[in-house]
């Protein structure tokens, strides 16, 4: 018997509440919170149902062959292109490392070593300028995840998924292969105290303020905007920065559209 869209959505939402107390998210995108860290758990409102994305054409960016089906995803034409578009429909390869991580020199709300302070070179250095710079402004920023391998968030995927309910949770939660942070290019960011770290209250902080107004001079873009869900796939993410380049970055700023409508309107 089919379940309901009302039933599934019920027993997914019992299924992310059990996750959560297990201190797992479904989506995998974050590491379970460390007791040093300070909250590290991304929103839990990420994984909510959401609709389905808009069908995106295949650009020159992501190579390949028109999708045939809303479902389809395909695996990035270049991992390495610093303006890679990576999302629930497209893919990195598996054993993709970006070529050239680094750990940047800023403040992050945890001290112990982690690959999650990696970023690719080029990003690293925009990062430092931008927290040198919101410092300027009496912003005092963090980092709160950086880079995450494939296998790791395999790893946590596979623990915190069994595989009776793994089909339910596909449909609101990415898995390994699709995470921007995957890229080496994204920084989840926080206050310097840690507080309300990759949670739903970062938005309307003094943080997310300055991030919002002045990320894209750096080179970053606030990559899950409000009320975009339904293209990005994700809910608003004040605190999720990706580096695409201090020209492309304004010119995807100043367009006012999301990440993937500039990529479908200008490749
Ligand atoms: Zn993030």
């Amino acid at each position: 018997m089919p379940f309901s869209t009302q039933q599934v959505r019920l027993t997914l939402l019992a299924l992310l509440s059990a996750a959560l107390v297990a201190g797992c998210t479904v989506d995998a995108r974050v590491p379970a919170p460390d007791p040093a860290d300070g909250p590290a758990v991304e929103s839990p409102a990420a994984v909510e149902p959401e609709p389905e994305p808009e069908p995106e054409p295949a650009t020159g960016k992501t190579g390949g062959a028109e999708p045939s089906g809303e479902d389809e995803v395909q695996l990035v034409a270049d991992p390495t292109a610093i303006d890679v578009l990576v999302n629930k429909r497209y893919a990195l390869p598996p054993d993709y490392v970006p070529p050239d991580l680094v750990e940047p020199n800023v403040r992050f709300i945890f001290d112990e070593w982690h690959e999650r302070r990696l970023l690719r070179a080029e990003a690293a250095a925009a990062l430092e300028e931008m927290f040198a710079a919101a410092e300027e402004d009496g912003i005092y920023l963090a980092g709160v995840s950086g880079y995450r391998s494939y296998e790791y968030q395999e790893m946590l995927y596979t623990s915190c998924v069994s595989t009776d309910w793994a089909e339910l949770a596909d449909r609101y939660s990415a898995r390994p292969g699709h995470s921007e942070h995957q890229t080496g290019l994204a920084m989840d960011v926080s206050g310097s105290t840690g507080e309300c770290a990759a949670e739903e209250c970062f938005a309307g902080t003094p943080e997310a303020e300055w991030l919002a107004a002045h990320a894209h001079e750096f080179g970053f873009i606030i990559r899950y905007p409000e009320g975009k869900e339904h293209i990005t796939g994700y809910m608003y993410e004040p605190w999720h920065v990706r580096y695409l380049g201090k020209d492309l970055a304004r010119a995807v700023y100043e367009s006012g559209l999301t990440y993937e409508e500039y990529v479908q309107r200008h490749r």
